[in-house]
């Protein structure tokens, strides 16, 4: 770890360059995590010593669960990002039973975890992030990219505490999108819940329910029954709590982004010019925690 910390980026990115691995190139130490496909390992390169989380899948769950195509996609797309609030994939390798991930090892873990201790974030924090957030999804769809699936779930933190977006599971490229519906309904936006075609406009819809999730510390559309969140995304049915007390600025950027007409969302590069993002976030990304 202090190896790793000692090298410029640069350097460090140089000793992951794309190789041919196998597990003999890494020392597999603690778990840090259980997925649904399987164990998250903190692992080290042996040559370059350089730190990793080592993500196993087992092929016959991926297999049983249909998700062979999505892994693939995620690889192909996360693989190729390369931005200080992405998750970065430096590559994968398999045997006969499992395929492994190489990824950026994010040593302050789930954001979800921390919202689930604070219950809310205080409005420094909620907007740092929402910056962090918007840069990330600008350069996504820059290259084409939809996450279509931004939640705290998928989001981790580096060891400054700066945001990184992982999990491309449910991400596209632009012009191969369906019209299918994935996701937790609780995060998705009307044109995806009601299976219409859609496009990058899903992230910043998805970025509006993040928000209202940090500073209210619930989904927007939150209901007991799916079919009642389903019904309340479809009205945008936005309500604001009177408490916690939230700022009107962090109300209006909030009302900007949840709005029902894709194209009249509040742009990403003008969410890092609203009023409550330039009063609020840290200009360095990182929240000091
Ligand atoms: P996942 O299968 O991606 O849901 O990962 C399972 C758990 O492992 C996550 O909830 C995290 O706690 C942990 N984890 C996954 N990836 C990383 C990473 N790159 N760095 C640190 N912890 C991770």
């Amino acid at each position: 770890m202090v190896e790793v910390e000692m090298k410029s980026e640069n350097q460090q990115n140089d000793s992951m360059k794309e190789r041919r691995w196998t597990l003999d190139d890494f020392d597999v130490g603690k778990p840090l995590g259980r997925g649904k496909f399987g164990n998250v390992y903190l692992a080290r390169e042996k040559k370059s010593k350089y730190v990793v989380a080592l993500k196993v899948l087992f092929k016959n769950q991926l297999q049983q669960s249909q998700v062979e195509h999505q892994l693939r996609r995620e690889i192909e797309i996360q693989s190729h990002l390369r931005h200080p609030n992405i998750l970065r994939l430096y590559g994968y390798f398999y045997d006969q039973t499992r395929v492994y991930l190489i990824l950026e090892y994010a040593p302050k873990g789930e954001l979800y975890k921390e919202l689930q201790r604070f219950k809310v974030f205080s409005e420094r924090r909620a907007a740092t992030y929402i910056a962090s957030l918007a840069r990330a999804l600008i350069y996504c769809h820059q290259k084409h990219v939809i996450h279509r699936d931004i939640k705290p779930e998928n989001l981790l933190m580096g060891i400054k505490g700066e945001l990184k977006i992982a999990d491309f599971g449910w991400s596209v490229h632009t012009f191969d999108r369906r019209k299918t519906m994935c996701g937790t309904l609780d995060y998705l936006p009307p044109e995806m819940v009601e299976s219409k075609d859609h496009d990058a406009g899903v992230d910043i819809w998805s970025l509006g329910v993040l928000c209202y999730e940090f500073l209210f510390g619930t989904p927007p559309f939150e209901a007991a029954k799916h079919s009642d969140t389903y019904r309340r995304i479809i009205k945008v049915d936005l309500k604001f709590p009177v408490k916690p007390f939230v700022s009107p600025q962090a109300k209006d950027l909030i009302s900007q982004l949840l709005v029902k007409d894709s194209a009249q969302r509040l742009p990403l590069e003008k969410v890092l010019t609203h009023p409550w993002i330039l009063a609020n976030a840290d200009p360095s990304g990182v929240y000091a925690m």
